[in-house]
């Protein structure tokens, strides 16, 4: 299949561009988009074929459920059924954005959307592309990240041709995405709202809207009785072929392990890298060092952590070490990705 890559300026979208890439979502076709988290991979969530031809491109087990993209809050209406308050306290705090709402879904939405599942799963994006398309398209757009499945999202238009071209009819390629990392799961279909994913929006925030809020137990705590609840989250995910493998602790007992630990790979002859924050990246000096962002701009890092994840595979380094980028606010999501590429590989010191 030959791919159609667009060019479209989120600060100035041309309608007949728009249009064309609309066209394909109305004929069940895929398009990929930029979205403020990551980019997604777009069909239309109440078309069956759609949402198998999702699946295909990206090889995702079927089992693992698609998020529904809409481009107004009423909407929930159209796809979800028994809706709780919460839902709309949520959305009004946080929509359009990086949170995403597991809901119970009505009944024409399709299995092949949700994975087999009675819940849905909803987000309103604030992304200006994703909106527009989800409006000129007249469709609701299943969209999960736009990678093939196992490899890390995609952040930049690039990202998605090395994944996506002759395996979808579009491309939209809108720039390089704010935030880095999917969003926020919550499940409103227990008692109390629960984080299936951590993202740009804090347990906190979700908090102080809703009163009460937890972390999936499964997230915090991974084995064989515990597992995360969102599908998901139980697959390998992000990792590197090399070896990564966090160090954590006070900064200099870090920065002194990461230095030994390089000069022991280094004599073994492996190809040798540090993911370093930019507070500290000058104490790696003759190593492969990718300076990951400021600590003090916690945003930065998370916006780089999965093009470095790519670029890593890029120059074939065979054994990594990271830094642990535990910040306050998107720290948790953060560490929730880097301890997945890791395997749970982590020293603390
Ligand atoms: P992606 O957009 O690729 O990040 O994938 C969507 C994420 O949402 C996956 O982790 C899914 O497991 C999760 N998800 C989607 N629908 C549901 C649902 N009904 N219940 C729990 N998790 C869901
Ligand atoms: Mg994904």
């Amino acid at each position: 299949m030959k791919t159609d890559i667009i060019r479209i300026d989120p600060e100035n979208i041309d309608a007949a561009a728009m249009e064309r890439a609309a066209g394909y979502i109305r004929k069940k076709e895929l398009v990929a988009f930029p979205t403020e988290t990551v980019y997604g991979l777009g069909g239309d969530a109440m078309d069956t074929g759609a949402s198998k031809r999702i699946y295909s491109a990206k090889g995702r087990p079927s089992d693992n459920p698609l998020i529904i993209h809409i481009a107004q809050t009423e909407s929930l209406y159209d796809i979800g059924t028994d809706i709780p308050e919460a839902a709309f306290d949520l959305a009004g705090a946080f929509w359009p954005g990086p949170m995403t709402l597991i809901i119970k879904k009505k009944a024409g939405v399709p299995y092949e959307t949700t994975g087999g599942l009675d819940t849905v799963a909803v987000r309103l994006p604030s992304h200006p592309i994703a909106r527009e398309l989800i409006k000129k398209s007249g469709c609701f757009i299943a969209a999960p990240s736009a990678n093939t499945s196992g490899r890390p999202s995609p952040t930049k238009a690039s990202h998605v041709i090395e994944d996506m071209d002759g395996r979808i009819a579009c491309i939209i390629d809108g720039g390089t995405v704010e935030i880095g990392l999917e969003s926020t799961i919550i499940d409103l279909t227990e008692d109390i709202p629960t984080i299936l994913r951590p993202g740009a929006i804090t347990l906190a925030q979700v908090k102080s809207v809703t009163g009460e809020a937890r972390m999936d137990p499964g997230l915090v705590k991974e084995d064989e009785t515990t597992r995360p609840k969102a599908p998901g989250m139980r697959y390998r995910h992000y990792a590197p072929r090399g070896e990564l493998t966090i160090v954590e602790g006070e900064r200099q007992a870090v920065i002194s392990r990461i230095q030994k630990l390089c000069e022991e790979s280094k004599n073994a002859g492996h190809r040798t890298a540090v993911i370093s924050s930019t507070e500290s990246a000058k104490n790696y000096e003759g190593y492969r060092v990718f300076d990951i962002g400021a600590l003090s701009h916690e945003e930065e890092i998370a916006h780089n952590l999965y093009d470095i994840l790519r670029k890593l595979d890029e120059e074939d380094i065979e054994q990594i070490y990271s830094e642990s980028f535990d910040t306050p606010n998107v720290g948790t999501a953060i560490m929730n990705r880097l301890l997945k590429a890791a395997g749970h590989r982590l020293i603390r010191v």
